[in-house]
């Protein structure tokens, strides 16, 4: 779900000024820096597996940066950042001087602003000194040291990102990408690059190795090194192997390669034909894959990783086979950062737009491209509500995503893929889609942005969309619609209703559903107020109307509209979890994913028999397992109308009884006391039929029935907002 972005620096200038005293301590002189960013980078590496060590040496071809005026005939200083447990063992130079051997700076660790959280591993700051400023020369830079992360310690339960992986080399896995594992040149904060790479590695035995470019033969001699080269420029070069078998088809001009363990070949079939999938649906849409070679790699480490030329899954969804095959968000998802990410690149001066656009392909429309209209609704719907249970102070403008305080993941992703749905309503899909493919045609190797987006559906549509991305991207929030009052006349056989939007007014098409006794009417109205009345004439007479019925326009709901889910018990301040008495343990691991969205002060832990009023009253609550028959409980899930009931011999869903040992059930309903919050049971008939604690949080339905932990059923509560039209 992640594509993976390389934002090379960061804080330099003031902490520059800083510590340049200090390098007048370990005995070179002080001189400016100079700007420089990388051309052309050849990597070449001898990695060893079992002792962690890499050897490598890295030559860059730098250009100087225009910006800073330095004197023609003084030293100048060229900052590289690498990873802190490597260490520079030479330094060359070619087109121009150094004045000095290598002065490395202790201590001084930088915080990268990466684009998904800080970096656990802060690269070190070396000094190389020129005689000079030159405009364009290269470094030959020697280093070498060891590269180990306990891959087990980041892992999350509900989480499908290991994030504290960044640089790693073992025999259980290859992983390097991002972590600084060759020398990159320190840039000012919020700037980047793309340059033209080749990489040479030596084999390591029992490894097939992956990097981000086409293999590349001709750069090697023999057999015992590979090689690849970028087939566009990039922001940075990632390697990553395992103890693979290879699986390779052609498709047309794309060789699709699987990196599977030997035990996985059985979805090997699968995964080819899930990648042709994507490859038919999506290259008629947004151009051609824009690299000769495409690979999957299974990964040691929970991750969907999406690089150049390659995706890393994790060994758990690809295990899952068909499921993870088919489901729109995992490899379609991932696939489409080929174009949207890893060949046009996120421009580090404004935010990350390429999980929005990802998602909008993959997780949204994927389920147009199946004309499945059901489940695009629920996508569309619950992107609304999700913003609608948002704590004020997270809703965050989209186009701030992987900025220093930035909107979170879900603003990115959801909210994105919503504002891409309403940016192809109002220039047209097809118009919308004739805009991607010139953003391949005109931008794959560059930094894009937000700007470029917009400039590229402009020159498209012939629209000016300026005040689309201002509302929608550079401002936060979404508007709170109802209509306020709406009446019939049959002298005019029309309707005139008010439209009502508290706050900040958006511009917006809406779309209102007019029933009548023999049908139904749809109508779209502009509007501009935060509180409009309009007009609208209609054929039949109208008995009631009903404000953007399929979730068109992203909009807030009020509380009591939002559907419940496990987000809404997580999305409270103060929160009860009931354990059985004597039986707890079972639940555990899914306790502790809803407890931990909650501080310590706001959390109560209690067992069925030993609960107070106030426990459960105004709090949200989570209950588990048999606490779900304890009487006072009971009595608490029926007065709040809890749509599940549980006896002896299992529990009992709209109609239906559920009584065997398999049977398990994960059900939300609103807490009447607690406008917003939630009250989540999880029950099980047996200890064996529980559900997994990781996959829990990650049903957004209301009610989800299991049969031996294989979800059967699914049910969303949802109220709709129908207006009774009344009569003049
Ligand atoms: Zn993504």
């Amino acid at each position: 779900m992640l594509v993976g972005i390389f934002r090379p620096q960061s804080k330099f200038s003031l902490l520059c000024l800083a510590v340049l005293p200090l390098a007048v301590g370990t005995g070179c002189a002080v001189a400016p820096r100079m700007g420089v960013t990388p051309q052309r980078y050849r990597l070449d590496v001898d990695l060893n597996a079992k002792t962690h060590t890499i050897i490598g040496r890295a030559t860059i071809d730098l250009v100087r940066t225009a910006d800073d005026p330095l004197p023609p005939n003084a030293p100048v200083a060229v900052d590289l950042l690498l990873h802190p447990d490597l260490k520079i063992t030479g330094v060359r130079a070619a087109g121009a001087k150094l004045r000095s051997s290598l002065s490395v700076r202790p201590n001084q660790r930088e915080t990268n602003q990466g684009s998904v959280k800080k970096d656990a591993n802060p690269p070190r700051r070396h000094q190389v000194l020129l005689s000079a400023p030159a405009d364009a020369f290269t470094l030959i830079v020697d280093y070498k040291g060891k590269l180990f992360q306990d891959a087990s310690a980041g892992e999350v339960a509900g989480q499908i990102h290991n994030l504290e992986m960044n640089a790693h080399l073992g025999v259980d896995g290859v992983y390097l990408a991002g972590g600084y594992w060759y020398p990159e040149p320190a840039l000012p904060m919020n700037t980047g690059f793309a340059a033209d790479f080749t990489l040479t590695s030596n084999r390591i035995p029992g490894f097939r190795l992956v990097a981000s470019g086409e293999t590349a033969p001709d750069l090697v001699t023999g057999d015992d090194r590979v090689a690849w080269r970028s087939p566009f420029p990039l922001q940075g070069m990632v390697l990553v192997g395992g103890a693979h078998e290879v699986h390779e088809e052609q498709y047309g001009d794309t060789t699709i390669r699987l990196h599977l363990k030997p035990e996985q070949v059985k979805h090997a079939e699968g995964l080819f034909a899930a990648t042709r999938r994507n490859l038919d649906h999506y290259e008629p849409l947004i151009g051609d894959y824009p690299a000769s070679e495409y690979t999957i790699v299974d990964n040691f480490f929970s991750s969907g990783f999406a690089f150049p030329t390659f995706t890393l899954l994790s060994s758990a969804v690809i295990n899952m086979g068909e499921r993870s095959q088919t489901a729109h968000g995992y490899l379609d998802h991932e696939m489409l950062h080929s174009w949207w990410g890893n060949s046009i690149h996120v421009d580090p001066g404004d935010g990350n737009w390429c999980e929005a656009l990802a998602s909008y392909g993959a997780n949204y429309y994927g389920h147009v491209l199946d004309g499945n209209e059901d489940e695009a609704r629920r996508k569309r719907r619950n992107f609304s509500h999700f913003l609608s249970r948002i704590k004020p102070e997270d809703d965050q403008p989209l186009g701030t995503y992987g900025q220093d305080g930035g909107c979170g993941r879900k603003i990115a992703y959801d909210k994105g893929a919503a504002v891409f749905h309403m940016l192809a309503t109002k220039i047209g899909q097809d118009s919308f889609w004739a805009a991607m493919r010139r953003l391949t045609t005109e931008r794959v190797g560059t930094l894009s942005s937000w700007e470029t987006i917009r400039e590229t559906c402009e020159k498209e549509s012939g629209e000016d969309l300026s005040p689309f991305f201002e509302q929608w991207i550079r401002g936060a929030g979404a508007p709170l619609l109802s209509i306020e009052k709406a009446t019939y006349s049959s002298a005019n056989q029309s309707v005139t209703l008010t439209i009502v939007q508290p706050g900040t007014a958006f511009a917006l098409d809406i779309p209102l559903r007019f029933r009548h006794v023999s049908g139904s009417e749809d109508v779209t109205v502009s509007i501009d107020q935060g509180s409009q009345e309009v007009t609208v004439p209609v054929h039949g007479i109208p008995q009631s109307v009903e404000l953007d019925p399929d979730y068109h326009v992203f909009r807030k709901v009020p509380n009591e509209k939002i559907i419940p889910t496990t987000a809404t018990t997580r999305s409270g301040t103060v929160f009860t979890s009931v354990v059985p008495d004597g039986g707890g343990d079972a639940y555990e691991g899914i306790r502790k994913v809803f407890a931990r969205s909650f501080e310590d002060g706001e959390r109560m832990e209690r067992v069925a028999g030993e609960v107070e009023g106030e426990a459960l009253s105004e709090r949200c609550a989570l209950i588990l397992g048999d606490a779900a028959r304890d009487p006072y409980i009971s009595a608490f899930l029926s007065a709040v109308e809890f749509p599940v009931s549980f006896d002896a011999n299992g529990f009992t869903f709209d109609g239906e009884d559920f009584m065997d040992p398999g049977d398990a059930i994960l059900a939300t309903a609103a807490h009447p006391g607690l406008p917003g919050g939630g009250i989540t049971v999880v029950f099980a008939n047996s200890v064996e039929a529980i559900p997994s604690a990781f996959a829990v949080p990650m049903y957004d339905r209301s009610v989800v029935i299991f049969k031996n932990k294989r979800a059967v059923l699914r049910e969303d509560l949802e109220h709709r907002g129908v207006v009774i039209v009344e009569g003049s």
